[in-house]
This record gives C-alpha cells, sequence and structure tokens, in this order.
C-alpha cells in the first residue's frame, strides 16, 4: 500500500532528524580534503622522476606523445601511491555507448617463483587494457567475433582512488576503442574534437599577434536532479526500472508558489549535499555551488569549470556520487530529465568556451579594444557555429526523457537559438549596418568611436533563462543538454562546429591579408557578412512563446519536436563531412551512434510501456477493483438498512466507467507493444507515433482513478507525498 510507504518515510525522516543525522555528520575541511584521493599535479610533481614529470606535462598541456619510459615510471609512481592509500586492484575506467561509465578491475598482484606475491603494474599496462568488449553497444561497427575492444590511458585527466566500504580501487580514466582503432565511446571523439578546434582556433590567434599554440574548450556542467525519501522510490517501480513516474496524478500544489528556488535547504538534503560534495572534492571535483531549483525537491550542484574532457570526466563522477550516497541519508537521486510530470524538468546546463594556454578566455570581452576586436571574431564564430551546425546539436541531446522538456510544454525550446543578450546584439547589429558600431554610448556601453572596434562592459547583459544557448557574460551556455546523459557528445559536436566556423575566419583573413589588405578591415568585412549570414540564430526574446514557434519557422531554424526527427541528422552528408574532416568520427562512426541512439529509444520506450501495463495490471486495476468493492458493498449495506445510497451508486457508475476505459486502454497498450518492429527507424517512428501516445492516454485515466481512489487503498505513493514529504 502506498500509505505504508508513507509511514516508513515519515519514521525514516524523524529518526534521521532526531538521531543519526545529527549526531554523525561532521563537517570536513573542503581545504584539506581537496584532491586528497586523486593523482593530480601536485602528487604528480612530487612523486615522479623529474624527467618523467616534465615529459608528462609536456603531455597534458601541449598534447605531446608519451613514451614508454614515461608510461612506466608513471605506472611506478601511481601503483606506490595507490597501494600506500590501500589500493589493491586498478581499473581502466571508461565511458562506452551507453551513456554510463564502465570499469572492470584488476588486481596489483602478481604471484612471485617462491610463493608470494607482489604489487607490480608497468607501464604497458597503464597505457592499455582489453576488456572483453563484445557487449558494449557497437551499433554495427563490429560483430561479436571480433570483439577485440582497447582502453587507451587518457594521460590528461588525473587517475583517481574509488574508496568502498572495504576496498580501494585506483581508477584510470581511458578512451574505449575497437581494434581497427573506431570510437565505440564517448571520449575519443570528444578528445579528437579538442584537437581539431584547437588547431583552428590558434590559427585564428596567430592573425591577432598571439604566441598560444594550443587552445583548450573549458566546460562546467550544472547538473539538476531530485531527491526523494528512498522509501517512495522503492515503492515505485516505474522510478526504479525507468527513472521516471509513469503515472501520478497532479499533486494540489506543485511550484506554481514559486516558493523552492533558491529557498533554504532542508536540513536532511543539506547534509546529503555536504557528504556528496566532500566524496568529490576527495577525488578532486571542484564542486562549487549549491541551491534548491525550481521544482520541489529539485536541487542543482556545479562545479568550477575545467578542460573539457576532465570536465565531463568528472560530471561522470559526480552522477554517480550523487547517487551513491543518497541512501546513506535515507533518500533517491533521480537524475532522470523528467521524473515527474506537471513540474519542472532536470537539465544540465553545459557552460563552454575556449581558453589559450595562457590561461586567456577567448569568449571574455576584454579591457583593450585588441581583445574586443578578437572576442568579436570568436563570437561571431559561435554564431555560425551554432546557425550551420543546429541540426546536429540539436541531435547531440536528443533522447526518450529529453522529449519530455525539449519541444514539450517546457524550456528550453526544439530549437536552436543564441541569446546574445541586448549590447553585444546591438554591437552585432551596428556592425551589419555600417560595418562598423558608431561612436555613440549607450547603457554602460563604451565605444571607440572607430571602425569595428567597441569598447565592451566586462559583464555583456542580461541573462535569459528561457535560452537553449546563451552568451552569460564571459561563456556560452548550452542549457539544452538533458540531466541524465553524458555530455561528451554535445561538446565533442560544439568543437567540430566551432573548428569548423573557425577554419573559415582563418581561410578567409589568411587570404586578404596574404593579399596584403589589412587586417582590421579585412576582420571588419568579415564580421558584416558573418553577422548576415547567421544572424538569424540570434534570439533575445522568449522561447516558450507561441511567437517565437512562429517566427523561428519564418527564419528558417530547424524544429526538430522530437528524438526520431532529430537524430537523422547525425547521418546527413553534411554532418559526417564535417567529422571526417576533423577526424573526429567516421561515417561508421557516425553511423554507429545513430543505431545506438534509435535502439536507446526503442528500448526506453518498449520498457515505459511494459512497466505501464505491469503496473496498471498489477497495482493500479487491483486497488481500483478494490475500491469498486467496497463502494458496492456500501451501497448494498445501505440498501439493508433500508435507504438508497444516490451518491454511492453516482459514485460507482462513473468510477467503473473509468475503470472500464483504463482496462481497455491498457489492453490496447499491451497489443500495441506486441507489434511494431522493422529497421531501427521504423520501430522508432511507430514508438513515437503510436506506442506514445496509447502511453498518455492510458496514464491520464490512471491519473484520474488516482485522485479518486482512498489513500488506504492506493498503491503508490503520490506525487504530494512524493515531492513534499522530505
Ligand atoms: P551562472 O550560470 O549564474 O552564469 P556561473 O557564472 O557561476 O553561473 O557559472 C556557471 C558555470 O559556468 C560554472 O560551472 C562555471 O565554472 C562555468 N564557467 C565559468 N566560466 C567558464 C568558462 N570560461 N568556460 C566554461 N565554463 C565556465
Ligand atoms: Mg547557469
Amino acid at each position: 500500500m502506498g500509505s505504508a510507504s508513507l509511514s516508513a518515510a515519515i519514521k525514516s525522516i524523524r529518526d534521521w532528524s532526531m538521531n543519526e543525522g545529527r549526531a554523525t555528520t561532521t563537517p570536513v575541511n573542503a581545504g584539506e580534503v581537496f584532491g586528497s584521493l586523486a593523482f593530480n599535479d601536485k602528487v604528480q610533481q612530487q612523486r615522479l622522476p623529474k624527467a618523467a614529470y616534465r615529459a608528462l606535462r609536456a603531455t597534458i598541456t601541449r598534447g605531446e606523445p608519451l613514451e614508454l619510459a614515461t608510461a612506466d615510471a608513471v605506472a611506478t609512481a601511481l601503483k606506490d601511491w595507490a597501494v600506500e592509500h590501500g589500493a589493491s586492484h586498478y581499473t581502466h575506467w571508461f565511458q562506452p555507448l551507453t551513456g554510463i561509465t564502465a570499469e572492470k578491475h584488476d588486481s596489483f598482484l602478481n604471484p612471485t617463483s617462491d610463493g608470494g606475491a607482489i604489487a607490480e603494474f608497468r607501464g604497458k599496462e597503464l597505457i592499455k587494457g582489453e576488456p572483453d568488449a563484445s557487449s558494449f553497444p557497437s551499433g554495427g561497427m563490429r560483430s561479436t567475433f571480433e570483439a577485440r575492444g582497447y582502453t587507451a590511458w587518457d594521460p590528461t585527466s588525473p587517475p583517481w582512488l574509488l574508496v568502498g566500504s572495504n576496498s580501494v580501487t585506483l581508477v584510470i580514466p581511458t578512451a574505449f576503442v575497437s581494434w581497427t582503432g573506431e570510437a565505440l565511446d564517448k571520449k575519443t571523439p570528444l578528445l579528437r574534437s579538442m584537437e581539431a578546434v584547437s588547431k583552428q582556433a590558434v590559427r585564428v590567434l596567430k592573425l591577432f599577434g598571439s604566441t598560444a599554440e594550443r587552445v583548450t574548450a573549458t566546460c562546467g556542467p550544472e547538473q539538476e536532479y531530485f531527491l526523494i525519501d528512498q522509501n517512495f522510490y522503492f515503492s515505485r517501480p516505474d522510478l526504479i526500472n525507468a527513472g521516471r513516474t509513469l503515472f501520478g496524478a497532479t499533486p494540489p500544489k506543485g511550484q506554481e508558489m514559486e516558493d523552492q528556488y533558491f529557498g533554504s535547504i532542508p536540513e536532511r538534503v543539506l547534509a546529503y549535499m555536504n557528504e556528496a560534495e566532500a566524496e568529490l572534492f576527495k577525488v578532486g571535483v571542484p564542486v562549487k555551488t549549491r541551491h534548491n531549483e525550481v521544482a520541489p525537491s529539485q536541487y542543482e550542484i556545479a562545479p568550477v569549470f575545467e578542460t573539457a574532457n576532465v570536465a565531463v570526466d568528472h560530471q561522470m563522477m559526480t552522477m554517480e556520487v550523487l547517487k551513491k550516497v543518497a541512501p546513506k541519508y535515507g533518500l533517491a537521486c533521480l537524475l532522470h530529465e523528467k521524473p515527474f510530470a506537471g513540474v519542472n524538468g532536470s537539465g544540465k546546463h553545459n557552460n563552454w568556451s575556449l581558453a589559450d594556454e595562457f590561461g586567456n578566455n577567448l569568449l571574455g570581452p576584454g579591457d583593450t579594444p585588441h581583445d574586443n576586436v578578437q572576442f568579436l571574431v570568436f563570437c561571431a564564430a559561435v554564431l555560425r557555429a551554432v546557425d550551420k551546425w543546429q541540426g546536429l546539436l540539436r541531435a547531440t541531446i536528443a533522447s526518450a526523457g529529453n522529449d519530455h522538456r525539449l519541444g514539450a510544454n517546457e524550456a528550453p525550446p526544439a530549437i536552436l537559438s543564441i541569446f546574445l543578450g541586448d549590447m553585444l546584439t546591438d554591437i552585432f547589429e551596428q556592425i551589419e549596418k555600417s560595418g562598423g558600431a558608431k561612436s555613440t554610448k549607450q547603457g554602460g556601453m563604451q565605444d571607440l568611436g572607430v571602425s569595428v572596434l567597441p569598447k565592451l562592459p566586462r559583464d555583456a547583459g542580461d541573462r535569459n533563462r528561457t535560452s537553449p544557448f546563451a552568451f552569460t557574460g564571459n561563456k556560452f551556455e548550452f542549457r539544452a543538454v538533458s540531466s541524465g546523459q553524458n555530455i561528451a557528445f554535445p561538446n565533442t559536436v560544439l568543437n567540430a562546429a566551432m573548428a569548423d566556423a573557425l577554419e573559415y575566419v582563418a581561410d578567409e583573413l589568411e587570404a586578404a591579408t596574404a593579399k596584403g589588405e589589412d587586417l582590421t578591415k579585412a576582420v571588419g568585412k568579415l564580421l558584416v557578412k558573418m553577422v548576415k549570414e547567421h544572424k538569424r540564430i540570434i534570439f533575445n526574446g522568449n522561447g516558450y512563446s507561441a511567437e517565437w514557434q512562429k517566427e523561428a519557422a519564418k527564419r528558417k531554424l530547424l524544429n526538430h519536436k522530437n528524438t526520431v526527427d532529430a537524430l537523422p541528422e547525425i547521418i546527413t552528408p553534411q554532418a559526417i563531412k564535417l567529422m571526417e574532416r576533423f577526424k573526429v568520427l567516421n561515417s561508421r562512426e557516425m553511423h554507429a551512434r545513430y543505431e545506438i541512439f534509435l535502439e536507446n529509444y526503442n528500448k526506453t520506450i518498449n520498457i515505459e510501456g511494459q512497466l505501464m501495463v505491469l503496473m496498471a495490471n498489477r497495482y493500479i486495476l487491483p486497488a481500483a477493483f478494490e475500491y469498486q468493492k467496497q463502494v458496492g458493498q456500501s451501497i448494498a449495506a445501505v440498501k439493508a438498512g433500508g435507504g438508497t445510497s444516490v451518491s454511492g451508486k453516482k459514485l460507482l457508475a462513473s468510477y467503473t466507467k473509468l475503470v472500464d476505459k483504463f482496462k481497455t486502454q491498457n489492453d490496447t497498450l499491451a497489443a500495441l507493444l506486441e507489434h511494431g518492429g522493422g529497421t531501427a527507424e521504423k520501430h522508432a517512428k511507430y514508438m513515437r507515433d503510436k506506442v506514445v501516445p496509447a502511453m498518455q492516454a492510458l496514464r491520464a485515466t490512471g491519473d484520474a482513478i488516482e485522485v479518486l481512489t482512498p489513500h488506504e487503498v492506493w498503491p503508490l505513493p503520490t506525487y504530494r507525498e512524493m515531492l513534499f514529504v522530505k
């Protein structure tokens, strides 16, 4: 019974706040623990022979190839460090196309001839691992008999120690490739895309007189999540198996009072956050902010930004830690994009920028005119990248879960557009009109009065929560990314798209200056051209509004409302050419991703559909019949007493009608789930057009039954309980 889990939840909350929680939580000193379980730069410097340290740094900062001798030295230092911290095993940790992470543990111990054993770890083992790869999705890139897959150490991401209740394991971040060298994971293409964007960005920087030889993509992802009492979680088959509620009537109070966002954090939740953050600190994840989000029981955690591939690793670790720590506090952490209908879903704001090796942020409007024009060029390149590759970017965030957010009645919309803010927009408008900004002063913006070199304020303007891609002062924020996903692919495509735009800029400017044209003039002309061509992507208005849908259609912006519409963008000839040209992914690798994403969609909808049928048959219908019986008995009792239960009869009639409808709809859904088939593509369309609507219809009736059924009889925790009892 749902009411039993309510009692259990209430008891656990009371127990926690009265005893365990308060007694056992000791605050950690963040400064002391930060990185204590990470083999970071500081430890590397202390532990590695000088030459090896220098060689490793050269690999990390300049991408120089790593010699086996260096790997041997690193392996020994790593092993000694890990064993001193109690480690017995190591693992190559990777990010297969399942979307989660994978690890296989190997012991350091090797038997010796005298019957003993010693801890050993060589460069070879550090550099390369060979998990049996046949059980990971390859999207047809590899048949099961060619099961070989290799994990390759990513020296740019620091290893760390995974501490279990009675085990310590050294975790080595790796890329995962097939024996033909094709990427079977999310990290390989990310690393390739970072190379690509670096190369093109350096070309552009050189024109502006920079001596930078390397540019890195930076990323700071903000993670939204829900926390509910674990007793509720375990009483909901849908939460356990689908990550979201498939039934559940809208509660009387939702988020309309706007009393949750940035509100005070409940004590048990705060204690949980503190421990999750402490765990993350130890392994070197620079967590920085925490707060309540918009929906009831929704929260957010965000780190300080890092190099994109490290940020991606740390983001995966963050999701794992958030989930792992929750049960200690009697909580369940939900990372799904839409755990509850009717209140906000969860996203992952992917803050992204580029920085040169001296640490200069290339999307930060600096103080000097020289910085400014360079900034404007990079900004214009972002406009071009997002406009030209909007379809592919949209596809990177497409999933069954994110369909509940994008293009549904929730922000951000499925249309990609860029919010620039008034000041930047104004500058680009002036550039377009007159080839440069006029010497007018407006709203805190100081203009230089010459050509294309307006002086920008440090804080370049307002905020807009409805934009899927917003400029936020010194970086862009890709907001349509979903809460549960690995952020590697969106960043991969973003980098590749940016490499393409910067290549265009570099080609144009190099050609102009080679002809003896003045750089400033050439930039001026190019900016005008780029703004004219790509200004349609700029939208500063309300992204939720119906007018925007119309306006976007007029501007011929893509509007892929669901996963099935969006995914084919991955295999368009242009997309494949882009990724091949920059050596990020080849055609086979792109097709594989398309297949895997489609299959993932199909499997997700199938699981959800099956679960609904199961819940209808085993939970909702039995409860409904029970209540029907109770009402029937009550009517009979009134009759036996000589009266007539008018309202009882009425209720029974209307309730019975609903239940019958529910049963019919459930049979329909069950039958639909038996059919479909064909290619993954055809099946996906079937799932979207037939199964999803049947699920929605069944849910609507189920929710109507819920609000009429007594608390004592209803078998599932309700929204009101799950979201507000905390
Ligand atoms: P807001 O969302 O309010 O702008 P912040 O300015 O604190 O919040 O930044 C949000 C996220 O953006 C943080 O994770 C932060 O580290 C990240 N961020 C800031 N600067 C950059 C940058 N140059 N590149 C990538 N991410 C960045
Ligand atoms: Mg933000």
